[in-house]
């Protein structure tokens, strides 16, 4: 299903609707258009500030991802461990996103003293 989406994946064609998942591209959260807008991603909004800001939601969330990890219990769950998402927010995440924060982005990042590791968890590499 993941997969259809990507790929009937264009602005044009998809409904604005539930089915629009997107992932975080700073911590590979997902959850709808909506959701972002509505809530702001769960881990990074006080720094990203995606919340009521729809321009913002599609520059930091991607539609472009593989793989939906269910995160219920993030400091317990091994998948979590294995995912190196053990200190996030529960929720879902996806294995790989890809994509990246736009350059203005990454720099305001930076004057945050925030460290922002473009797909960090792509382990493919390792
Ligand atoms: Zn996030």
């Amino acid at each position: 299903m993941l997969r259809q989406t990507r790929v009937a994946m264009s602005i044009e064609t998809v409904p604005r609707d539930a089915n629009n998942l997107r992932a975080c591209l700073f911590c590979s959260l997902i959850k709808t258009v909506d959701q972002f807008e509505l809530d702001g991603c769960d881990n990074c909004d006080r720094f990203l500030q995606m919340k009521n800001d729809t321009e913002k939601v599609y520059e930091c969330t991607s539609a472009n991802f593989d793989g939906m990890i269910a995160a219920c219990m993030p400091t317990d769950s091994w998948v979590c461990k294995w995912q190196k998402i053990g200190d996030k927010a529960p929720g879902v995440y996806a294995v790989s996103v890809s994509g990246s924060l736009p350059d203005q982005i990454v720099h305001d990042l930076k004057a945050m003293r925030i460290r922002y590791v473009p797909n960090m968890r792509d382990t493919t590499g390792k």
